[in-house]
């Protein structure tokens, strides 16, 4: 049986809600904590993503550096730094949860000018003429379910699964079919469905293709970025090859609530392994994901009223900035102020 009264409720389990409900936790172990998601456990888009960690591909970067400069773009990648920093520091990233450590190669057609990128000649793929290869230290890669699972399991929160999720915001209740829950402070981390439970429509769902080979003999370390064809891979421990992207080749497909696999997209995947690996790929599961797009790509937050905060959008980089983020909001939450290491592009206008 639930109680009817919580200290801090977070409505979504995915990678942004549970950070929440962790950090809610660790600032205040004896409140009452309660994460409410209305489907299943890993439904959402983190237990469907790759699992980069950090964010060193060089097309996000860049798509900083054009829409807000140098200064955001090295502010941004830093607050990326420090989410994997933090996992670690909370002992989340170990072999239980398939964490490798090996940085990563951005191939792109564009040349780059900073101390974070060093530019490499052999990424350990093909290249096409004119492509470069750069290198950044401090990508690294998790299994996601496993890390979902471990968080979930450490964080021993009340977990509740119901569907009809409806905030009463002037009498601080949420109702959930027949039955009714106070709360004292409430977190939303739904991503995509954002707009469908608040009617401030700053949130798109966008549908990412991804699969997963047979195991291949031959074995690489760092996760891979092809920037101008958006495609990402990497390989797991037991040498099966993860590839996804590509949305741009069925854009309007691909802007759903509905998953499913995209046959063009999927198919375009497995052909461009093939011709960067120079050997064919096995496909053994292909699947897709609902990622909640912002307009400028880099996640929002705010604050609906005196008790409600919200972190979604999170858009192709939930697992590499969730987290840190979580450890902000939740701060703002607990103290009335938002933290200063909140990047500025962040909040919601
Ligand atoms: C195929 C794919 C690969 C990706 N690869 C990477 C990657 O390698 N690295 C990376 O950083 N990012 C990656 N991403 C993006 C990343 O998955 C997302 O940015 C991240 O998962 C967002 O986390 P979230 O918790 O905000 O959303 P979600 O994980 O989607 O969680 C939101 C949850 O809210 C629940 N919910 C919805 N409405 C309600 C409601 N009304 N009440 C209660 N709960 C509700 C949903 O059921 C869901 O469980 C990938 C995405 C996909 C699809």
């Amino acid at each position: 049986m639930i109680p009817k009264v919580y200290k801090s409720i977070v409505l979504g389990s995915g990678i942004s809600g549970l950070s929440l409900a962790w950090w809610c936790r660790k600032s205040k172990p004896r409140d009452s904590l309660l994460v409410i998601d209305n489907k299943k456990f890993l439904e959402g888009a983190s237990a469907k993503s790759a699992g980069f960690l950090t964010v060193g591909s060089l097309n996000f970067y860049n798509s900083n550096l054009e829409s807000k400069g140098t200064y955001a773009a090295n502010e941004i990648l830093d607050f990326c730094q420090e989410n994997h920093e933090l996992l670690h520091k909370e002992g989340l990233l170990s072999e239980d949860v398939s964490y490798r450590y090996a940085g990563s190669y951005s191939i792109t057609s564009k040349s780059i000018d900073s101390p974070h990128y060093q530019q490499v000649s052999d990424p350990g793929v093909l290249l096409k003429d004119g492509e470069k290869s750069y290198f950044y230290a401090l990508d690294g890669s998790v299994c996601a379910p496993q890390l979902l699972k471990k968080i979930k399991q450490l964080l021993q929160a009340d977990m509740l699964f119901e569907t009809s999720v409806k905030i009463d915001l002037k009498n601080s209740t949420l109702s959930l079919g027949e039955s009714t829950i106070s709360f004292k402070r409430l977190f939303i981390a739904n991503n995509a469905w954002f707009n469908t439970l608040v009617q401030t429509p700053i949130i798109q769902p966008v549908r990412a293709q991804i699969f997963r080979s047979k195991p291949l003999t031959r074995q690489w370390d760092a996760n891979l970025y092809f920037s101008e064809d958006l495609v990402y891979m990497r390989q797991e421990s037991d040498g099966r090859v993860l590839v996804g992207g590509q949305r741009m080749l069925d854009p309007d497909q691909e802007e759903t609530f509905d998953e499913g696999t995209n046959n063009k997209i999927q198919k375009a995947l497995v052909e461009f392994a093939k011709e960067r690996l120079g050997t064919p790929l096995e496909v053994e599961q292909a699947w897709s994901g609902i990622m909640g797009f912002s307009k400028d790509r880099v996640p929002k937050v705010g604050k609906i009223n005196d008790n409600v905060y919200y972190q979604v959008g999170f858009s192709a980089h939930g697992m590499g900035m969730a987290f840190h983020l979580a450890k902000l909001v939740s701060q703002w939450a607990l103290k009335g102020q938002p933290p200063k290491e909140i990047p500025p592009y962040f909040f919601t206008k």
